[in-house]
């Protein structure tokens, strides 16, 4: 099993055989190739009816914090700044994520808090770039390899190292699966997972009244578009200038410096402020 980058780019070279990286899982998980490849099918599907169910609902989270923004892009969504792919990768993340917050049914990717950007930006890109189910369940498995080679050297929890370790892996994952996705080589695809994630490094967790809510919802969108321009660049042959392991070996250094307080505790940064304060009030009074 791969376990940096730099094996990872000497095995594929040029490009990405997602069959390859299917083959190892199935035989690590004990299934075969095609039940494994079945299970990513059902978690894709997972991601598009919850992108249809957040489409179509606008009510509010128990607590009120969100829930009826995703409707208010679609109604008064500002129409001259952004391209429709990146409008749309931030209208179906923030359904997605809108839909966690309800509790709805969401796939995890990596974490809850951060289920609406993979899904969010490789959904968006299938209807935007005409690109098969097949070809988003081949994206898929590279994100799920970039997730779990930065995972096994960094817990994907925001309570172990801050939200660069939950929404900044998500958008590595979802950088890099999109440059696969529209036919990045592999020092491309590299390229962008480490620009998404190098510049969300130290990105803290601190929710307000401890729910995954308050900055997460909106995170989420934002990071979509921090992938899809992640990818961008380095479609366009930038490249980052600190290899992706040294990035991932940064942010493990930054998640155990991180204060205990800024990892999901709610013990300071946003969850502390004023506004985040009354919150708490009127809830306990609501
Ligand atoms: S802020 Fe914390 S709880 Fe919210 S998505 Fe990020 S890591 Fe998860």
């Amino acid at each position: 099993m791969l376990s940096t980058f730099d094996e990872f780019k000497n095995k594929f070279q040029n490009t990405i055989n997602p069959d390859l990286i299917i083959k190892e899982q199935a035989f690590l998980s004990d299934i075969s190739k095609d039940e494994l490849r079945s299970k990513i099918f059902d978690i894709f599907s997972c991601m598009k009816n919850s992108i249809r169910n957040g489409l179509k609902n606008n009510t509010l989270s128990r607590s009120g914090l969100s829930g009826n923004n995703t409707s208010l892009l679609i109604q008064n969504g500002y129409e001259n700044l952004l391209s429709e792919f990146s409008k749309k990768a931030i209208l179906y993340s923030f359904a997605i994520i809108e839909e966690n917050a309800r509790m709805g049914k969401i796939a995890a990717c990596p974490t809850a808090g951060s289920s609406g950007i993979v899904p969010g930006v490789l959904i968006a890109a299938m209807e935007e770039f005409d690109k098969t189910d097949d070809d988003i369940v081949n994206a898929l498995i590279v994100a799920g390899e970039i997730g779990r080679i930065i995972s096994d050297k960094v817990p994907p929890a925001g309570a172990v190292a801050g939200c660069q370790a939950e929404c900044g892996l998500a958008s590595s994952m979802a950088s890099g699966s999109l440059t696969f996705l529209l036919e990045g080589t592999t020092d491309k695809v590299l390229n962008s997972a480490a620009l998404a994630l190098k510049n969300v490094l130290g990105l803290t967790c601190d929710p307000v009244l401890g729910l995954v809510e308050v900055p997460c919802v909106k995170r989420n969108p934002i990071l979509a578009q921090h992938a899809i321009t992640a990818s961008y660049l380095a479609l366009s042959g930038i490249e980052s200038k600190i290899p992706l392991d040294e990035i991932v070996d940064a942010m493990k250094e930054t998640g155990l410096l991180m204060s205990p307080k800024l990892k999901e505790s709610s013990e300071a940064g946003l969850a502390v402020v004023k506004s985040a304060l009354k919150f708490k009030i009127d809830n306990i009074l609501s």
